[in-house]
């Protein structure tokens, strides 16, 4: 089962400018190849079909609880792609007016990915920063453990080529906030798959780490993470289960060189989070729809209702 936290796993800042050609480019890390869609869905199904778990139990919750952060990933980059479409948060709504006779999208008809306003009214789609559709044929899951494990490995180093790229291409604060916090984490589980295989194989293929070989020291918006030990903490997801992860990430086992030292752990439960912005109804994309504010006397009076 998963449980539903309303909150963001980081605390991204409001975008300087509406940017949606920067909003594209933030898709690739959520329906590109190694993006989100695609390490949500191999895990959640490697997790759903995995063998013998009770006797595998620290390589099954491994890929079990990184799903439920992988979910939570989706969410962020959705967040960071809405939030760059909808430009600097505003206190109240209705601010374009609504007059549909003004051409108020003229300006959307140069951007790449028109269908975001079109089709999703400014938000996140499963899709590339092409708009290609993500789809099932990013996800493996083989049956065969080491197989799998070897794929994640693979999956989280080219997670990090697309974060480093992305990053590379991001000059407004959000987009780059959602790439240094995924950065930091997505080392976590590459090492931590890699520690996975070393387990079973022998294979210390961690050495390999990282790749590409760029340090998160050299990134800003990594720093505040690194200071909180984010680089050596896998979270269980969960209140009660999922702990036997320890036994591959911890035991002894240390941060990568480069990074900030200090033994491995795992955190029962998840990270405190950040709050998930307000983004302003658009009246001239019927978003909620035209002339809100009856709707929203609703909402109050229900939400009242229930003290
Ligand atoms: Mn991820
Ligand atoms: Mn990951």
């Amino acid at each position: 089962m998963f449980m539903r936290v309303d909150k963001l796993q980081a605390e991204l800042p409001p975008p300087k400018r509406q940017d949606p050609n920067a909003a594209a480019a933030l898709q690739e890390l959520l329906g590109g190849k190694y993006g989100e869609m695609s390490t949500l869905g191999n895990y959640m199904f490697q997790s759903f079909n995995f063998k013998s778990k009770s006797k595998l139990r620290p390589f099954y919750g491994l890929v079990a609880s990184i799903t439920a952060e992988e979910l939570g990933h989706v969410e962020l980059v959705s967040n960071g792609v809405a939030m760059l479409n909808n430009g600097p948060d505003k206190g109240a709504d209705g601010a374009d007016g609504g007059d549909i006779s003004k051409t108020p999208f003229e300006a959307m008809k140069d951007i790449r990915s028109f269908a975001s306003f079109a089709s999703a009214g400014g938000g996140a789609l499963p899709v590339n920063s092409n708009s290609m559709s993500w789809n099932v044929d990013m996800v493996t899951t083989t049956g065969n453990v080491v197989f799998d494990l070897l794929h994640n490995f693979h999956l989280e180093c080219g997670a990090r080529l697309h974060k480093l790229r992305v990053y590379e291409t991001l000059s407004d604060p959000t987009g780059r906030e959602v790439c240094g916090y995924l950065l930091v984490r997505g080392s976590v589980h590459a090492h931590s798959y890699a520690l996975a295989l070393k387990n079973l194989t022998g294979v210390e293929i961690e050495k390999m780490l990282p790749t590409p070989n760029i340090p998160l020291g050299n990134i800003p918006e990594c720093q505040k993470y690194l200071q909180e030990g984010s680089h050596r903490r896998l979270y269980t997801w969960s209140p009660n289960d999922y702990a036997e992860i320890g036994g591959i990430w911890g035991q002894g086992e240390q941060a990568l060189p480069g990074d900030p030292p200090g033994e491995l752990e795992v955190v029962k439960g998840m990270p405190d989070g950040g709050k998930i912005h307000q983004l302003e109804g658009i009246p001239s994309a019927f978003s909620p729809d035209y002339a809100p504010e009856e709707m929203f006397e609703i909402a109050t009076k229900l939400t009242k209702a229930m003290g």
